[in-house]
C-alpha cells in the first residue's frame, strides 16, 4: 500500500504551470516525504551554487524563487486541508511537515553564504542592470538578513539568538498565564432567575458548559462566548461586576486568584529583552526595530496619527456616552454607569434605537445574490468575469472553483470558495495563498487564491441566509483574494498579498467591504430570498445606521491599546524602566471616556501585543482602516462603481503587491500621503 501511495506522491508532481492541487490524492503519508525531498533538493542545491565559487548574481534568486516555489506547491494544499478537511492523521502530518519548514526557514535565514551572496549582488556592477522589482527583491532580502542578526559581529549573534530565544520562551509564558488564568474561574448558576435577560441560545451555551464539567445548572466561564453573553444581555448588575472583575484581573496581582500566574514580570522582562534586541541591531527602540518592516515610516508618524484620532474622537465618544448614560437612567439604571455596565446597556440602547434582528434581516441576503453582488462589483470595478469550472477537484462537494477571466476574455487566475461550516472545518473566514503567480519555461503560472468561510448552510428547502456581518466577512476575504489575483508581478516573493508591510495588507479587504453597504449594490442585490422583493427602505436605514452605532466608544478603546503599546515600548528606559500600569493609566486618564476601576488588570492578559506577533502593530488595525477609508473617498468622490477608478486601484495598488513600498502605490492611487480625516468621517462623527 505505502509504496503505491509514495510512488504516486501528488505532492511532487511538478513543472505543469497551471496544474491545480489533486486534493483527492493527497495522503498524509505523503507529506514528509515530500517535504524532505524538496528541502533536500534546495539545500543540496544552495550548497552547490555556493561551493561552486564566484559571484552568483541574479541566478541565485532565481533557483531560490524556483525552490520555494515548489515548496509552496507541495504546502499549500496540505496546509489548507488540515484547516478545512483536517483528520487525525493529516494533523500530524501537518505538524511533522511545519517543524520541517521552520527548521529550513531557521537554516536559511541564519546562513552566512546567502546572505554574502546577496550583499555580493548588491554590491556588484550587475546590480544597476536589473530591473527595480529586481532590485526590490534583493533590497528586501538583506534587510531580513539584517533583521534575523546575520550580519552581526559574532558576539552580538550569540547575544541576539539568546535574546530572541529568551522571547519566545516569554511569549509563551504569557499565553500560557493567560489560558491558565482563564480556566481557572467558573461561576456555577442553579437558579436560572440568575441569567434572566440571556437569549436562549446563551443560556443553552451556559449549560452546555455545565455540562462539560459535570455540574448541575449553568456554568459561567471566562471563554469569549460565555463572558460576552453575561455583559452584554444579563439584567443582574451583580453577576455582570463578578464576571468582569474576574475577566479583567486575569493573570495578575488582583482578583480571584491574586499572584497565582501573574504576567506583570512576564511584561516587565519582555519590554526589557525587546528594547536589547532593537538596540543590538542598531535601532533606538523596539518601535523602530518593528517599523523597519512596515509602511509607518517612523515612530513619531504612527504617534501623531493615533493622537490626532484620539483628538477628534473624544469629544464624540464623551457625546455618545452621555447619551448612554441617559438612556440607562431613563430606564432605571443605578448612575453612574460602571465598567461592567456599558456593554449591557449598549446593548438596550442599540436594540431600543436600531431593533434590528438578523432574523428580520437576513431573509433579504441569501448568499447567491450575494455572490451576485461580490461578481458584479468585481465586473464593474476591474472588468473581471468568473467563470464557473465543475471539473475542478475540490476536498468537498459544497466548494466552488472559479477561473477569472478579463474583459478580453484572457484567463488570469483561480479561486477556490468554501462558504459553508462544517465539522472538521476551522471556524473563522481567512483567505490563503494556493499559487503564486511565477513565470515558467512553459508559461506563467496563474495565481490561485483560497476563500474560506463558515456561513450557516442551507437547509432543505431554505437556501443558505446571511447576516449583514456575514456578507462583510465575504467582501473584506474577497478583497485579499482580489490582491492575491490581480498582480502583475512575476516573483512570488513579492507578489500579491506576499512580503506587503503587514499595516498595509488590510487595505484591499477593508476597502472591500464599502460595497456592501453601498446603495446601488443594496437596491439592486438585497432582495427577498422567495419573491425578490427588496429590503425595505426603513429596515435598509436601520442597518445603515448600524454601521457606527456608538462606533466612537469602541474607537477611543481601541486608540487607548494602540497608543499603550506604542509608549510602552517607545518610552522604555532601561535605566529607570516605568511601571507599565503607570504607563496605561496616564494614557486612560488622557482619552478614556468609560470610567475603569483602578485593579483592572487588562495589561496582564493583552495578548496580541506579548503573547501573539502585534508587539508595536497593534496600530495596524487602525492604520489600515484609514488607508480603507481614505481610499474608498476616491470612489466616493468619482463614483462607487466607476470603473476608471477601479483601474487605478488595480494598477496602483492590486496590481503591484510588494514590488515599491505601500507608501508609494498609496500616493499613487490618491494623489498625496494618507489623510485620518475620511476614517472619523466614515465613522460619521466628522
Ligand atoms: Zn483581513
Amino acid at each position: 500500500m505505502k509504496d503505491e501511495f509514495e510512488m504516486q506522491n501528488q505532492l511532487l508532481q511538478t513543472g505543469l504551470s497551471n496544474r491545480l492541487p489533486d486534493f483527492r490524492e493527497i495522503r498524509p503519508t505523503h507529506v514528509v516525504s515530500a517535504l524532505e525531498e524538496l528541502l533536500q533538493e534546495y539545500q543540496r542545491g544552495i550548497e552547490t551554487l555556493l561551493d561552486s565559487g564566484g559571484s552568483m548574481g541574479w541566478p541565485l534568486v532565481e533557483s531560490e524563487a524556483a525552490w520555494a516555489d515548489e515548496l509552496n506547491r507541495a504546502w499549500s494544499p496540505v496546509s489548507h486541508l488540515n484547516s478545512v478537511a483536517g483528520n487525525e492523521k493529516l494533523r500530524k502530518a501537518f505538524n511533522a511537515g511545519l517543524e520541517l519548514l521552520t527548521e529550513h526557514e531557521n537554516w536559511r535565514q541564519q546562513h552566512q553564504g546567502i546572505f554574502r551572496a546577496y550583499q555580493e549582488l548588491s554590491q556588484s556592477a550587475d546590480f544597476a542592470g536589473l530591473s527595480p522589482v529586481q532590485q526590490r527583491i534583493v533590497k528586501l532580502e538583506l534587510r531580513d538578513f539584517h533583521l534575523a542578526g546575520v550580519d552581526l559581529p559574532e558576539k552580538d549573534q550569540e547575544t541576539y539568538r539568546e535574546l530572541v530565544m529568551r522571547l519566545s520562551k516569554l511569549g509563551s509564558k504569557f499565553s500560557e498565564n493567560v489560558i491558565d488564568a482563564t480556566q481557572a474561574w467558573t461561576l456555577q448558576l442553579d437558579d436560572e432567575i440568575r441569567l434572566a435577560g440571556l437569549p436562549r441560545a446563551e443560556t443553552n451555551l451556559l449549560k452546555g458548559i455545565a455540562k462539560q464539567h459535570k455540574k448541575s445548572g449553568w456554568l459561567v466561564d471566562l471563554s469569549a462566548p460565555s463572558f460576552n453573553a453575561v455583559m452584554t444581555h444579563a439584567d443582574d448588575r451583580e453577576l455582570r461586576r463578578e464576571v468582569y472583575t474576574a475577566f479583567v484581573t486575569r493573570a495578575s496581582d488582583q482578583g480571584p486568584a491574586p499572584g497565582t500566574w501573574d504576567n506583570m514580570p512576564v511584561i516587565e522582562e519582555m519590554l526589557s529583552l525587546r528594547h536589547q534586541l532593537a538596540q543590538i541591531l542598531g535601532f533606538d527602540n523596539y518601535v523602530e526595530y518593528a517599523l523597519s518592516r512596515r509602511m509607518a515610516e517612523t515612530p513619531g508618524s504612527v504617534l501623531a496619527f493615533l493622537d490626532s484620532l484620539a483628538a477628534q474622537a473624544r469629544p464624540a465618544a464623551q457625546k455618545q456616552y452621555a447619551a448612554l448614560q441617559e438612556f440607562a437612567g431613563r430606564q432605571g439604571a443605578g448612575l453612574p454607569l460602571e465598567a461592567w455596565d456599558v456593554t449591557y446597556w449598549s446593548e438596550r440602547y442599540r436594540q431600543a434605537e436600531l431593533h434590528l434582528s438578523d432574523e428580520e434581516l437576513k431573509p433579504y441576503f441569501p448568499l447567491e445574490r450575494m455572490l451576485d453582488a461580490l461578481f458584479f462589483t468585481g465586473k464593474a470595478l476591474f472588468g473581471i468575469n468568473p467563470v464557473a469550472d465543475k471539473r475542478v477537484d475540490t476536498w468537498h462537494p459544497d466548494v466552488r472553483f472559479y477561473w477569472l477571466e478579463d474583459r478580453d476574455g484572457h484567463r488570469f487566475a483561480g479561486l477556490y470558495m468554501d462558504l459553508f461550516a462544517r465539522k472538521d472545518k476551522r471556524g473563522g473566514a481567512w483567505m490563503d495563498v494556493c499559487l503564486s503567480r511565477r513565470k515558467l519555461e512553459a508559461g506563467v503560472q496563474l495565481p490561485v487564491a483560497f476563500l474560506t468561510c463558515n456561513f450557516a448552510p442551507p437547509v432543505a428547502e431554505q437556501p443558505c441566509l446571511m447576516t449583514h456581518d456575514d456578507v462583510q466577512t465575504l467582501f473584506h476575504e474577497f478583497g485579499h483574494c482580489l490582491h492575491h489575483m490581480l498582480t502583475e508581478i512575476e516573483w512570488p516573493h513579492i507578489n500579491g498579498i506576499n512580503g506587503v508591510e503587514w499595516d498595509a495588507v488590510e487595505l484591499p479587504s477593508q476597502l472591500m467591504e464599502n460595497w456592501c453597504w453601498e446603495e446601488e449594490i443594496l437596491s439592486r442585490f438585497a432582495r427577498h430570498y422567495q419573491d425578490g422583493r427588496p429590503l425595505p427602505n426603513e429596515l435598509k436605514d436601520r442597518l445603515l445606521r448600524s454601521r457606527n452605532f456608538l462606533k466612537a466608544l469602541f474607537l477611543v478603546r481601541q486608540l487607548e491599546y494602540a497608543i499603550c503599546d506604542i509608549r510602552l515600548h517607545l518610552d522604555y528606559d532601561p535605566e529607570a524602566p516605568a511601571n507599565p500600569l503607570d504607563v496605561l493609566d496616564k494614557i486612560r486618564s488622557e482619552i478614556s471616556v468609560v470610567p475603569v476601576p483602578e485593579w483592572n488588570r487588562f495589561l496582564n492578559s493583552f495578548s496580541h501585543i506579548f503573547g501573539g506577533g502585534y508587539s508595536a502593530g497593534y496600530y495596524s488595525y487602525l492604520w489600515a482602516e484609514q488607508l480603507a477609508a481614505d481610499a474608498w473617498g476616491r470612489f466616493f468622490e468619482e463614483g462607487a462603481l466607476e470603473s476608471e477608478t477601479g483601474d487605478a486601484l488595480r494598477r496602483e495598488i492590486l496590481s503591484v503587491g510588494a514590488s515599491r513600498p505601500a507608501m508609494e502605490s498609496f500616493i499613487a492611487f490618491r494623489g498625496r500621503p494618507p489623510d485620518s480625516g475620511p476614517l472619523f468621517e466614515s465613522y460619521g462623527l466628522s
